[in-house]
């Protein structure tokens, strides 16, 4: 049985890493898949026609998400071409880490920006249609950097415990439109965002998880399966961790 069969969902940041597991993981499943690139337009291409051979609707979008105005263009864009949006995966990040003596204040603002504001973004430009048709899934991604802080992270930890107090708000908002929005804390996923990191830290890191690894793209992709399908339809304004027993 597919999950996701019928179901339209427009994903941030899916050109790499993990929203490319989960556009991946979302098309198998059955759902048509609208996803957002800023700077990637070669991966977001072969994405787009990886997806379609899952026999879904597949489209990219370039849109930067920390822009307010682009972020409702793409979505009447998207209504356009798949007629409803059903689930929206803020997803879109990047870090400027650095320690608080040496942060910049432009690179305070441009993560913030592009972490934050993107999900306030999004989630204003789709909640009018998704209370049109009264159900809607919004799924924020947060870290377990956004619940426990990083020493040289500040900036990047703020963006993210700022997403779970928006994602409990929308939830407390929407929840009378049946839409439902539930952030998802994921821990040392391994991506091109932790390739920067150094070996040593890996593997710290990886020594210290429960699991004994770092978590994959899919171990995210999945967790957003049930948070996106009907299988969760009574939770919203959670926060699940995917990080192996980091936090634990
Ligand atoms: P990644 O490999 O660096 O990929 C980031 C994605 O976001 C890319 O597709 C990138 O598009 C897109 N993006 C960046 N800025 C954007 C903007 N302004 N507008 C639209 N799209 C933009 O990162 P990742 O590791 O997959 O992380 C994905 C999400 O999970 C982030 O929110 C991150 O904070 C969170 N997270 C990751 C981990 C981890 O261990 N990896 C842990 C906790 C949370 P382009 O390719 O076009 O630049």
């Amino acid at each position: 049985m597919k999950l996701l069969e019928n179901k339209n969902a427009l994903i941030t940041g899916a050109s790499r890493g993990i929203g490319r597991g989960i556009a991946e993981v979302f098309a198998k499943q059955g759902a048509n898949v609208a996803f957002t690139y800023n700077a990637s337009a070669t991966a977001a291409l072969e994405l787009e026609k990886e997806l379609q051979q899952y026999g879904g609707k597949a489209k990219g979008y370039k849109s930067d998400a920390s822009q307010f105005d682009q972020a409702q263009q793409l979505v009447d864009e998207v209504l356009k071409e798949f007629g409803t949006i059903d689930i929206l995966i803020n997803n879109a990040g990047i870090t400027k880490d650095n320690l608080l003596m040496r942060i910049s204040e432009e690179d305070f603002d441009k993560v913030i920006e592009v972490n934050l504001k993107s999900v306030f973004n999004l989630t204003k430009a789709v909640i009018k249609p998704m209370m049109k048709q009264r159900s809607g899934s919004i799924i924020n991604m947060s870290s377990v950097v956004g619940v426990k802080g990083n020493a040289g992270q500040t900036n990047y930890a703020a963006s993210k415990a700022g997403i779970l107090g928006f994602t409990k708000s929308v939830a407390l908002e929407l929840g009378s439109r049946n839409i439902r929005c539930n952030a998802i804390a994921p821990g040392f996923i391994e991506t091109e965002m932790t390739d920067k990191l150094d070996e040593n830290t890996v593997k710290a890191w990886r020594d210290a998880i429960p699991l004994k690894r770092g978590g994959f793209p899919e171990d995210v992709a999945n967790t957003c399966v049930f948070l996106a399908s009907d299988m969760s339809a009574y939770i919203t304004g959670q926060t699940i961790h995917v990080d192996g027993g980091m936090l634990t």
